[in-house]
């Protein structure tokens, strides 16, 4: 599913690129909504086969998907009552409850490092990606009935997870495999790498700094993974006596859900024993439900530590909250994930002076800190070793899932590894293979959904919607600036003035 700009989120209303009806099977790498919520969309549109995925990912897929399916919902009814007041056509949701509900009864468990047979004549494998709960890395192994080359594999990373990440274990995977898609997110970027003590010392000081203020500590974070690492954190901090008390909020239900399945699968955690009970538990830990308890937070004034989702501030409570505390001086905002071209956490990561939250310009006067240690991705060294872990690649290596830049930066970091040129592949959106025998991987013509990036902007994810949001604001100020009505006035007839000319 197409995330951040609304150039590429139109692209989740089109048909799928190839048709569901034809498909065998769908092999799941992980729960996240980038890899996972078009699942709804492909059952909708007449996929009737079966999803395998792990038991992590199954319980996750279970409270994700029905909640992809209310923000489809819930999107399509706000641009439906724009639609309606601007006389133009509705638009259908991406997919209904009803679909969600339909897709969870696809899913087949699967355990890890065990095969599956998954479709006729192939067979798959999960192995641990150390990304997220549940997370895996998905070997295929396809007879081809030729005696030459009886079959061949393909592993399909996933979205991997670091060497040293703080609940999930580092990633696995096989050797020697034919075909390797290996995505690049962090392809171009080094993140400092944190042991557990390390990294505890480091929220420590940010949290200790923020309520030394007397103001809330807002933090956005991920429902799966970021919400449950942090948590995990202030509470090992706050029983040892490393960190004061203070009351930690979770506004998050779907956070709320899945620390629920964390609990379920313990075992499966790093350094967390199972018989010392929740990590994610405590007295000062609330977890909030209610529209109403939600609220009912913007009466704290200072002392609180407030988690809440998205962890981009694209959608969800945290966009109430930071209306409620950018403003605020004594505010601190504490970015601790990925923050994506085009949202509205890049913007404040970028030291946004106003931004728009809900149609409405807020200053933000809050103190915005990035605290980039939980990341659940690999870097650039991370993507390496496990790249080099996989060697020797036999046929060829797609590099996907990355931002243009960090396609490139990993192009130019795995090609140190000795792999051919030729061999490694930076697939265009949509670009179709065929996997020859002799000849290996060959680009076949195709049609892509949208033409490929071309300039430093669009590669930047700014959209023209990034740009009029940007311009207004803008405007707005120039506008206030102006010294009376009539100046503002004949401004805004020089600038009719050269639309009209168009
Ligand atoms: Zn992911």
């Amino acid at each position: 599913m197409f995330q951040g700009p609304k150039t590429l989120k139109e692209l989740n209303y089109q048909p799928l690129p190839s048709e569901p009806v034809r498909l065998d099977a769908v092999v799941q790498t992980h729960a996240h909504t980038d890899h996972s919520g078009m699942l709804p969309k492909l059952v909708k549109s007449g996929f009737k086969g079966p999803i395998f995925a792990t038991e992590g990912t199954r319980d996750l897929l279970e409270w994700m998907l029905p909640d992809s399916a209310s923000i489809q919902e819930a999107e399509v009814e706000r641009l439906n009552r724009e639609n309606r007041r601007r006389d133009r056509p509705e638009l259908q949701p991406v997919y209904t409850m009803e679909d969600a509900q339909a897709t969870l009864r696809h899913i087949r468990a699967v355990e890890y490092e065990t095969w599956q047979p998954v479709a006729k004549g192939i067979r798959g494998r999960w192995w641990n990606a150390g990304h997220i709960l549940g997370s895996a890395s998905v070997e295929l192994e396809v007879e081809t009935g030729a005696a030459d080359l009886p079959h061949f594999s393909i592993l399909f990373s996933g979205d991997l997870g670091p060497q040293d990440g703080a609940l999930q274990q580092s990633p696995r995977g096989p050797q020697g495999v034919d075909y390797v898609l290996c995505e690049s997110t962090y392809g171009n970027r080094e993140r400092p790498h944190l042991d557990d003590d390390q990294r505890r010392a480091a929220i420590a000081r940010d949290v200790t700094q923020a309520l030394g203020v007397g103001g809330n500590l807002i933090v956005p974070a991920f429902a799966i993974e970021r919400s449950q690492e942090l948590i995990g954190d202030l509470v090992y901090l706050m029983a040892r006596g490393k960190l004061s008390t203070a009351p930690i909020y979770l506004d998050s239900p779907l956070a709320t859900r899945a620390t629920e399945v964390f609990e379920r699968h313990l075992h499966l955690l790093d350094d967390v024993d199972p018989k010392a009970g929740s990590p994610f538990r405590a007295p000062n830990v609330h977890y909030v439900e209610t529209v109403d308890q939600s609220m009912a937070l913007n009466r704290i004034s200072g002392g609180a530590i407030i988690i809440a989702s998205s962890g981009m501030c694209d959608a969800g409570r945290i966009r109430h909250h930071l209306r409620h505390h950018l403003w605020h001086p004594r505010t601190t905002v504490l970015l601790i994930g990925y923050q994506a071209p085009g949202t509205l956490g890049r913007l404040l990561q970028d030291g946004a002076a106003q931004v728009k939250i809900m149609g409405e310009e807020i200053q933000v006067k809050a103190k915005i800190r990035k605290l980039e240690i939980y990341s659940g991705h690999a870097d650039r060294g991370d993507l390496l070793t496990w790249v080099k872990a996989r060697l020797p690649i036999q046929r060829g290596l797609f590099l996907i899932h990355g931002e243009t830049t960090a396609l490139a930066g990993m192009r130019e970091n795995v090609l140190t590894l000795g792999l051919e040129p030729d061999k490694v592949i930076v697939p265009d959106l949509d670009q179709r293979y065929q996997l020859d025998r002799a000849a290996g991987a060959l680009a076949v013509a195709s049609t892509p959904r949208l033409e490929p990036v071309r300039t430093e902007e669009a590669k930047q994810g700014w959209d023209w919607h990034n740009e009029l949001a940007a311009f207004s604001l803008e405007l707005r100020r120039i506008l206030d600036q102006a010294q009376n009505d009539k100046a503002r006035m004949a401004l805004l007839k020089d600038m009719r003035r050269v639309l009209d000319k168009r």
